[in-house]
C-alpha cells in the first residue's frame, strides 16, 4: 500500500513531462464544488476541469444516468449501428440548437477530434482547402487542431510540419493588435476586419478558403470575448466568398458564458459548431453538428472512429440536457457572475490593487483578470515599461489561493488568471471564493 506522497512519486516517475500538472495532489473523490484528495482534503474548484463539470462534480443525475447505461450497454461501435443513447442525445440537442439549421451530428471523444472533423467536413463540403484561424486561438493540440492553434507557441513546438493550408489573422484584442488595453471596442474591430482583408489580399484568395474557424469568447488565449461586430463581419466575408464559418463552442458552450451556447448572445449562426466538455459533464464525449445538406457531402465513411458517441457517454450527456433544460443552471450563472464581476471591477477600482490590473474580462461564469507585466509596455496607456508592478502576479495570486484550497488556473502567454467554477456554485461559495481572491490580490500588492 503506498501513501499519498508515495503515489505522487510514483506518478513523476512514471509519467513523462510533456505531461504538465499544476499540483501532484492525488484526488480521490469529486463532490459538487469540491475535490477531495487522498488526505481528505477538500479544495474549492474553480477550474471544473478546464470547463467541463459545469454541472459539478458527479452530479447525481449524471452519474444514476451513465450508472444505469453501464449495466445496459457499454459499447456500441457507432459505424456499426446506432446506440439508443446516441440518438437521444441528438434528440435532446436540437431543439436547443442556436439556429434551426444546425440539425446533423457527427459525436467524437474529445474537442480536439470534433475540431479535426469539422475541418474534414469544410474541405470535403467546399472542395477548397484553406482554413483561417485567429492569434490566441486554441482548438487542440493534435497535428491537425495543433495548426490552428496560435495561443502559446509550447502546444505544438518541435513537433512539426503540422497540417498544412493554415493562414492565422488576427483577434479583435489589444495584445494581437498591437494597442494599449484602454483601445475602444469599434477601434479593436476596425483594426482586425483589417488584418483579415490584407490576409485575403496578400495570402490567400478567399475563394480557396474552405473555413474560417473562431472562439466566441477565446479560452486558452486570455478569456477574451470576440465583439459582435467583429462575428457579424466574419459572416458576412464567409457568405460573399462561400466561406463556411466554424464556431470552435469547446469551451463556451452548454451554459458556461450564460447562455446554452455562446454564439446566442450576438445571434452568430455559424455553419458548423464545435462543441464537447460540457456535454456530458466529464464523460469523454464531443461532437459537430452542421447542416444536413453540408453533412451529406461528405464521402461516406470519412467521419467515424471506435469510441466515437459512446453509449455511456451519450447517456451522461442526454442526462446532462435535463439538468441544463430545467433553466436553473441559467439563472444561476446569471447571479453568481454579476457577483464575480462586482468583487473583480471592485479589484480594479481599488486604489490598493487596480495599479495591477489590466482588464477584467469574460461572459457567464468563464471570467479572468489579465494583470499588467513589467515588461510590455502596452498595458498602460503610457509608453513607459511598468516598472511599478511585480512579474507573475497571476502565479503568485493562484499560488496564494492554492495555499487557501481554491483552485484556479493562468490562461495565455500573458498574466491572466482566470476563474471557471461550476455553474452551481452557491452564492456563499462564490463568496468564500471572491475573499480568497481579493485577499490574493491584495497581498500581491503589499
Ligand atoms: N477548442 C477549445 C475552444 C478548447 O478550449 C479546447 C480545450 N481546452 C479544445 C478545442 C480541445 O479540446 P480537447 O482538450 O477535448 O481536445
Amino acid at each position: 500500500v503506498r501513501t499519498t506522497a508515495q503515489w505522487a512519486d510514483f506518478g513523476r516517475e512514471h509519467i513523462g513531462r510533456g505531461l504538465g500538472r499544476l499540483r501532484d495532489h492525488v484526488i480521490v473523490k469529486g463532490e459538487g464544488m469540491e475535490l477531495i484528495t487522498a488526505d481528505g482534503e477538500r479544495l474549492l474548484d474553480f477550474t471544473a476541469g478546464i470547463g467541463v463539470t459545469n454541472l459539478g462534480h458527479c452530479h447525481p443525475v449524471v452519474s444514476a444516468a451513465a450508472a444505469e447505461q453501464v449495466s445496459s450497454l457499454v459499447h456500441m461501435q457507432c459505424s456499426i449501428m446506432f446506440s439508443a443513447p446516441y440518438l437521444q442525445l441528438i434528440e435532446r440537442l436540437l431543439p436547443v440548437m442556436p439556429h434551426p439549421s444546425l440539425d446533423s451530428f457527427f459525436f467524437w471523444n474529445s474537442g480536439a477530434e470534433a475540431v479535426e472533423a469539422a475541418i474534414k467536413l469544410a474541405r470535403q463540403a467546399t472542395g477548397r482547402q484553406a482554413i483561417v484561424c485567429f492569434q490566441g486561438g486554441y482548438h487542440g493540440r493534435t497535428m491537425g487542431s495543433g495548426a490552428i492553434t496560435r495561443s502559446k507557441t509550447i502546444y505544438t513546438q518541435g513537433t512539426g510540419p503540422l497540417m498544412g493550408g493554415v493562414f492565422a489573422t488576427a483577434y479583435p484584442y489589444w495584445h494581437s493588435l498591437g494597442v494599449t488595453s484602454e483601445t475602444p471596442e469599434a477601434e479593436l474591430v476596425r483594426l482586425a476586419e483589417h488584418h483579415l482583408d490584407m490576409l485575403l489580399r496578400q495570402q490567400v484568395a478567399p475563394n480557396e478558403v474552405a473555413a474560417m474557424i473562431i472562439e466566441p469568447v477565446q479560452g486558452e488565449g486570455g478569456y477574451v470575448p470576440c465583439p459582435p461586430a467583429f462575428l457579424h463581419h466574419l459572416r458576412a466575408v464567409c457568405d460573399k466568398h462561400g466561406i463556411l464559418l466554424i464556431a470552435d463552442e469547446v469551451q463556451t458552450g452548454f451554459f458556461r458564458t450564460g447562455k446554452y451556447f455562446c454564439v446566442e448572445h450576438s445571434g452568430l449562426r455559424p455553419d458548423i459548431m464545435v462543441f464537447a466538455k460540457g456535454v456530458a459533464n466529464g464523460f469523454p464525449l464531443s461532437g459537430i453538428v452542421s447542416r444536413k445538406e453540408l453533412m451529406d457531402k461528405m464521402d461516406v465513411g470519412s467521419l467515424g472512429g471506435t469510441y466515437a458517441g459512446n453509449a455511456v457517454a451519450c447517456a451522461a450527456g442526454v442526462a446532462s440536457q435535463e439538468v441544463f433544460q430545467t433553466g436553473e443552471i441559467e439563472a444561476n450563472v446569471a447571479a453568481r457572475s454579476e457577483q464575480l464581476y462586482n468583487a473583480l471591477h471592485a479589484l480594479k477600482a481599488s486604489p490598493k490593487t487596480g495599479h495591477l490590473i489590466a482588464e477584467i474580462r469574460g461572459l457567464g461564469l468563464m471570467t479572468a483578470v489579465e494583470f499588467r507585466m513589467p515588461s510590455d509596455p502596452l498595458t498602460l496607456s503610457g509608453l513607459a515599461p511598468n516598472t511599478h508592478v511585480p512579474k507573475d502576479i497571476g502565479k503568485r495570486v493562484q499560488q496564494y489561493c492554492l495555499e487557501r484550497n481554491l483552485v484556479t488556473l493562468t490562461t495565455s502567454c500573458f498574466d491572466t488568471i482566470r476563474f471557471i467554477p461550476a455553474l452551481i456554485v452557491s452564492q456563499e461559495e462564490m463568496q468564500k471564493a471572491i475573499d480568497i481572491i481579493t485577499a490574493a490580490v491584495e497581498n500581491v500588492a503589499r
